[in-house]
């Protein structure tokens, strides 16, 4: 049994720690925080899900989450919509699970209390790494109060500002993308019925786009509005005004703004990425989720990257102690280049739901002459469950919930 220690007791971090004891190994967590994650909405296409199912917790999320009927694409200025992409039978048939949005604090707690239920698993909060140290045959993780926790390997999941990729990789502070994120949630009454979707929608409008979609078992919608405003600070959950927000977002149609209009105690952030590396591993210590490599969240991709790493980290760390190094390169060979490509898919995503005018044009003629097989083609590549869990595991009927 090896000792393995993990920086950062997010999505990543639990769902490593999970990863590796199930193999047989002890893990330690060290959380700077309190264990605890936001009640705001994500995304989990198939490939999560089934990432899900190799850590035991694949039947428990498809219970509590929404599985949505569609991906619907609007152009937000004109009010109509351009494309849908269904995301029923044919989709679930061909990516073998759903396509469901959670409340985050609902999978981090399903994530937490799994990890509680394994003794091998010591959770420890309120300690921040600062780096790390490799000595002999094993790897410790470097405290701001000058104590070290050692182990046979160590894993950096400490988000896009790592502490030990910044000894790691070197490579900075994360690329700022000049866009600001606005959340919200909405108890799903006072949404007007007739907008009460069972889709993940978004409107797109020049410079910006607005995305919604319900959770908490259709309780609640889950509103993200972002827009290109430049911003270079670091915000992250900073209050922000009804007001201001619906300035921001005049250009959209009055459909879009309705629902904007619900919105309250906004939240903003500054969204930041990183440019694919690669290499994230030395000898016994390695990277994981946005640690490793952090994306804009357009293609609702990081937290279900996270959990595919966690589980190829998993499946190779099936192994002697003395092996450690060689499978870690072996994680990061594996890994590197399709967490590359979602990185610069991500980024240049962009180009897709901001354009105005005769682009915008151009976007919605292309968008709209894809059939739905088509549609399903270009997403293959992301939601096609990429671990071992999509091999062998039986997947349970998904029954789509009404709102
Ligand atoms: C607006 C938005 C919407 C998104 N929507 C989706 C979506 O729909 N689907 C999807 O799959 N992904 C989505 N993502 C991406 C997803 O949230 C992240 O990719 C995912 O949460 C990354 O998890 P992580 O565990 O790697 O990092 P984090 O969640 O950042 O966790 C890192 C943890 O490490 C801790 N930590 C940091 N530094 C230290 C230190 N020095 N010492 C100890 N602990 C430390 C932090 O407190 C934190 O708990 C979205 C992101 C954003 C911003």
């Amino acid at each position: 049994m090896s000792h393995i220690v993990i920086v950062g007791g997010g999505i990543g971090g639990l769902a490593a720690a999970l990863s590796v004891v199930r193999k047989g190994h002890r893990a330690t967590v060290l959380e700077r925080g309190d264990f605890a994650e936001l009640g705001l909405g994500i995304q989990l296409a198939p490939n999560g899900i089934s990432a899900l199912d190799g850590l035991g917790l694949g039947g428990r999320i498809r219970e509590i989450a929404v599985h949505v009927d569609e991906l619907r694409f609007f152009d937000g200025v004109r009010g109509q919509q351009v494309a849908s992409m269904p995301l029923t039978e044919t989709y679930r048939a061909r990516f073998g699970h759903s396509y469901v949005v959670i409340n985050r604090g609902e999978l981090y707690r399903t994530l937490l209390g799994a990890c509680r239920e394994y003794p091998r698993i010591n959770l420890v909060g309120g300690v921040t790494a600062v780096g790390y140290q490799q000595i002999a045959t094993t790897a410790a993780a470097v405290l701001d109060n000058g104590h070290t926790v050692e182990g046979d390997a160590l894993i950096g999941a400490d988000g896009v500002r790592s502490a030990i990729r910044r000894q790691l990789v070197g490579d900075g502070a994360p690329r700022a993308a000049g866009i600001t994120v606005y959340r919200s949630i909405v108890p799903m009454h006072r949404v007007p019925a007739e907008l009460r979707w069972n889709a993940v929608s978004w409107w797109a409008g020049p410079g910006l786009h607005f995305v919604h979609y319900p959770i908490v078992g259709g309780a609640y919608m889950n509103l993200a509005p972002s827009r290109e405003t430049g911003v270079t600070a670091e915000l992250s959950g900073v209050p922000v005004t009804d007001t201001e927000v619906l300035r921001q977002f005049r250009p959209l149609c009055e459909t879009a703004r309705r629902l904007l209009e619900l919105g309250e105690d906004w939240k903003s952030w500054a969204l930041v990425d990183r440019n694919p590396v690669p290499d994230w591993t030395d000898g016994r210590v390695t990277l994981l989720g946005d640690a490793a490599h952090p994306s804009l969240h357009y293609l609702a991709q990081g937290a279900c990257q996270a959990l595919e790493d966690a589980i190829t980290l998993g499946d190779l760390l099936d192994c002697p102690t003395r092996e450690i190094p060689d499978r870690l390169s072996d994680y990061c060979a594996q890994r590197r280049e399709h967490t590359a490509r979602i990185q610069l898919a991500a980024r240049d995503s962009i180009r897709l739901w901001h354009p105005a005018g005769a682009a915008a044009d151009a976007r919605n003629a292309a968008l709209s002459a894809l059939s739905v097989s088509e549609l399903h083609d270009h997403i293959e590549w992301l939601h096609r469950p990429r671990t071992s869990a999509a091999a062998g595991e039986q997947v349970v009927p998904d029954v789509p919930r009404t709102l």
